[in-house]
């Protein structure tokens, strides 16, 4: 049976007048939010973002059911500042996470929009569940900027997605399964501007109970400056009810070949699949990437045809067994491009100098076809012109020279 103790603490820190976080924890659905717009906007933003959520979320328990209802909650604000002149331009984040049954067991469902963070606390790591939406971190994606100076970055408060601001919103969706002595960790970024993620992992590591963890990450951020709101939830993982047994030999065939060693315990099995799950947030397609792959293609598609055009570019006078022959291409061929024939000339070796027959072996390069036609008559004309040409020390009997080409 799934067993969760969870905390939630939300303080308006040291510089800010008014609380515009919301937080939400009850036995199996946990949420912060973090809200933004003048007067009343932000706290009405966010508060109506969980409120939503939680209601749509009662009535679909499911990951799909999460997420629709993330889709629920951005309508709910986005129709409210809509309504109201005062609330115009007014937004939130929202990071979710909730059980869901799934196949006898239980899958930890995680939603996120903006750049509220969750994460997994798991054998004394802290792995970060969720992928900021904001505009230095997908700068820090693209490799513009270092996490080092990300964190610094006076526009790091800029998000590039929200709740409210439009009537459709796209939502991270990710499931994990947790086990037993896990933490989950939901916080604004109030906590994490503040505090680096080695403190948060002294602290959930030190702290016997998630009300401690909750508080201490609190007061340490409130230390630090405590310049924003900050919000955290610590959810204890007393007990986690694993899916059916026949799930476990599937992840590992999947995650793990066949090893020498002694079969993986389920809890590895699971414990691989579910690092697999988390790495599902890193790899994101956006348009840069999108940008790049086309430039890339453009770059070996131009370097393809330069390379065909070089191999192409002439013509070669060689032998096709005993037939004189004009190649197109490069003798021997070029990378993947092989030289074609264009045309049998009617010369054969007898027909030519055989101080020549080296030279045709290795193939004569000539830059176009007519020039390439005229090395051939060259050929020809010398064989016949020279006394001691093999045309006329051909013994009675051996073939005759070939008539030219009509
Ligand atoms: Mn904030």
């Amino acid at each position: 049976m799934t067993t969760l103790r969870a905390a939630a603490v939300t303080d308006v820190g040291r510089v800010r007048t008014n609380n515009q976080d919301w937080v939400l924890a009850t036995d199996s659905l946990f949420a912060v939010a973090d809200g933004m717009g003048g007067h009343a906007g932000g706290e009405i933003a966010s508060r109506t973002a969980i409120e939503s959520l939680q209601q749509a979320f009662e009535t679909d328990r499911t990951s799909g059911g999460l997420a629709e209802a993330v889709r629920r909650a951005n309508l709910a604000v986005w129709e409210r500042s809509r309504a109201d002149a005062d609330l115009r331009g007014m937004g939130t984040t929202l990071t979710a996470a909730a059980v869901v049954s799934n196949q006898g067991g239980d899958r930890l469902a995680l939603v996120n929009v903006g750049d509220s963070r969750a994460y997994l606390f798991q054998s004394g790591e802290l792995i970060q569940l969720t992928a900021d939406h904001s505009l230095v971190e997908e700068m820090v994606r693209s490799g513009e900027l270092t996490a080092d100076e990300a964190a610094v970055h006076p526009h790091r408060h800029i998000l590039t997605r929200a709740l409210g601001v439009d009537p459709d919103v796209d939502v991270d969706t990710s499931e994990v399964t947790p086990k037993a002595g896990d933490r989950l960790l939901l916080c604004s970024d109030g906590l994490v501007n503040e505090v680096a993620e080695s403190e948060i992992t002294g602290v959930l590591t030190r702290t016997e109970n998630p009300d401690d963890a909750a508080h201490q990450l609190v007061q340490l951020a409130r230390a630090h400056g405590g310049s924003d709101n900050i919000t955290v939830v610590v959810v204890d993982v007393v007990d986690w009810e694993r899916a059916v047994p026949a799930r476990a030999p599937e992840a590992r065939a999947a995650e793990a070949p066949p090893s020498p060693g002694p079969a993986p315990s389920p809890g590895d099995a699971r414990a691989v699949q579910g690092e697999a799950e988390h790495r599902r947030f890193t790899p994101r397609f956006t348009f840069r990437v999108a940008l790049f792959v086309l430039l890339l293609i453009a770059v070996l598609v131009g370097a393809a045809a330069v390379v065909g055009w070089f191999a192409n570019r002439s013509y070669y006078v060689g032998l096709d067994g005993n037939q004189v022959t004009i190649y197109h291409g490069r003798p021997g061929g070029f990378l993947w491009f092989k030289p074609r024939l264009a045309e049998h000339t009617g010369l054969t070796t007898s027909d030519v100098l055989p101080s020549r027959i080296d030279d045709l072996r290795q193939g004569t390069q000539e830059p176009s076809l007519s020039a390439a036609r005229a090395y051939v008559s060259n050929l020809a004309q010398e064989a016949r012109s020279l006394p001691d040409s093999p045309v006329t020390t051909t013994p009675a009997g051996a073939a005759q020279p070939a008539a030219p080409a009509p």
